[in-house]
């Protein structure tokens, strides 16, 4: 389990029960969810929470850097609670499920100095792409 909710309240975020179900829903390992997708499951929980709010406290948890947006293949941006440890993704060509990989080796280092351009390079981003075994037996 990812610990969300209680990285949010050590950042003494004010924990209201709008902003409590947000972080429920998207607590947990290999979670990349929509906003549509967090509404749809907070409304499960809380049938009055709008999707203002579900948005807006997405935005407030990515301004904190606890929650990463996350987009892949010009598809709707994803929500991911795995912000503190360093991750690359794993994504189904056919279902689009996605999840968390960490390559062995450093991504900034394997750029070799005549690549580089004279940049001071602060991130690497890598997406590897496959069939997931559902949809490889298919
Ligand atoms: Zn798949
Ligand atoms: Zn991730």
């Amino acid at each position: 389990m990812s610990d969300l909710l209680e990285r949010l309240r050590g950042r003494g975020w004010r924990m209201t029960s709008q902003r409590r179900v947000v972080a429920e829903v998207l607590d947990g390992e290999h979670v990349h969810l929509t906003a549509d997708e967090v509404h749809a499951r907070a409304v499960a929980r809380l049938p009055e929470i709008s999707r203002a709010t579900v948005y807006n406290t997405l935005g407030e948890m990515v301004s904190l850097g606890e929650v990463l947006e996350v987009s892949t293949d010009g598809r709707a941006k994803r929500y991911d609670p795995n912000a503190r440890h360093a991750h690359q993704h794993l994504i189904c060509s056919g279902c689009g499920s996605i999840r968390d990989v960490h390559p062995q080796g450093d991504l900034i280092a394997a750029l070799p100095a005549a690549e580089r351009f004279g940049y001071v390079i602060s991130a690497a981003e890598v997406t590897y792409r496959g069939l997931c075994p559902s949809c490889s037996q298919a």
